[in-house]
């Protein structure tokens, strides 16, 4: 079982998030097991502060260090038996390829997420986590990135999605974007659903997703389309985009 905690000054932001859809079916099936923990319980402030003015002066508040450690060891008090995550928009970028790494983690996964200016220096020096990074923007707080994090890592456990495939076809899985999908009815608004999708044929369905995933990619993603080792069928079909692609152009601006 994955278990994962997280450390929050505000629990009920995460608590409703985690206790839906399939990270909740997920704890149901005993796939994984999710702790939200608030860090002002830690706090020996009666008052329950956990936040103070920074040193040196400046806008804003400082997390506090001493109640996140009495969170960290409320857990486990031995270290090396936790995996610690802090959100921060100075860590490394988070990709689908850590989520897979983090879903086959057995240590303790363990989110401790920032507020206001950050968190105590301290916290980072003793603690040494990871600092992971959601992208180059600056949100208000690591509960959103954490949660973010911990839904991408979760579906990949094994068992939680009804149908394992289910996963691998996904955008990221294996360097290609995803193909699109379609469902009931037939026709919506006078759009079609593409007749191969009809027709019962896995073979000539297999060959059409592999299609429109190359398309997505060499659309929207040109830049993953270098990391594919692609077969021959494959380059003869991106091929066959960029001819169609160019014709469809020159046409376009032919016709003014
Ligand atoms: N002063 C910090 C800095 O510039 O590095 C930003 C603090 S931010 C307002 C508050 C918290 O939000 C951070 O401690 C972090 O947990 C979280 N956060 C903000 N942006 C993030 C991002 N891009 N990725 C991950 N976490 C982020």
């Amino acid at each position: 079982m994955l278990r994962v905690d997280l450390l929050t000054l505000f629990p009920e932001m995460v608590e409703n998030v985690v206790s839906h859809s399939i990270v909740k079916r997920a704890q149901e099936k005993g796939l994984v097991s999710i702790g939200v923990h608030n860090i002002r319980e830690f706090s020996d402030d009666r008052h329950r502060v956990a936040d103070d003015t920074p040193y040196g002066g400046g806008a804003g508040m400082v997390m506090k260090a001493e109640p996140i450690f009495g969170a960290v060891d409320a857990l486990d008090h031995e270290r090396s038996r936790l995996r610690i995550i802090v959100p921060s928009p100075q860590g490394r970028l988070f990709t689908q390829r850590l989520a897979k790494e983090l879903s086959q983690e057995s240590r303790r996964l363990v989110w401790i997420c920032g507020h206001y200016e950050g968190i105590d220096e301290r916290v980072l020096i003793r603690l040494e986590p990871e600092e992971i990074s959601l992208g180059d923007y600056v949100l208000t707080g690591g509960e959103l990135p954490a949660l973010v994090m911990i839904d991408a890592t979760i579906r990949l456990v094994f068992g939680v999605l009804g149908d394992a495939t289910s996963a691998e076809q996904d955008s990221f899985s294996g360097s290609l974007l995803d193909f699109p999908h379609y469902t009931k009815p037939r026709t919506v608004r006078g759009y079609q659903v593409p007749e191969v999708l009809l027709s019962g044929n896995h073979e000539a369905i297999r060959r059409w997703r592999r299609q429109e995933a190359l398309r997505n990619t060499h659309v929207k993603r040109p830049d993953l389309l270098q990391r594919e080792s692609l077969t021959q069928e494959d380059q003869q079909v991106l091929s066959d985009i960029s001819e169609e692609r160019e014709r469809v152009t020159s046409v376009s601006e032919g016709g003014g």
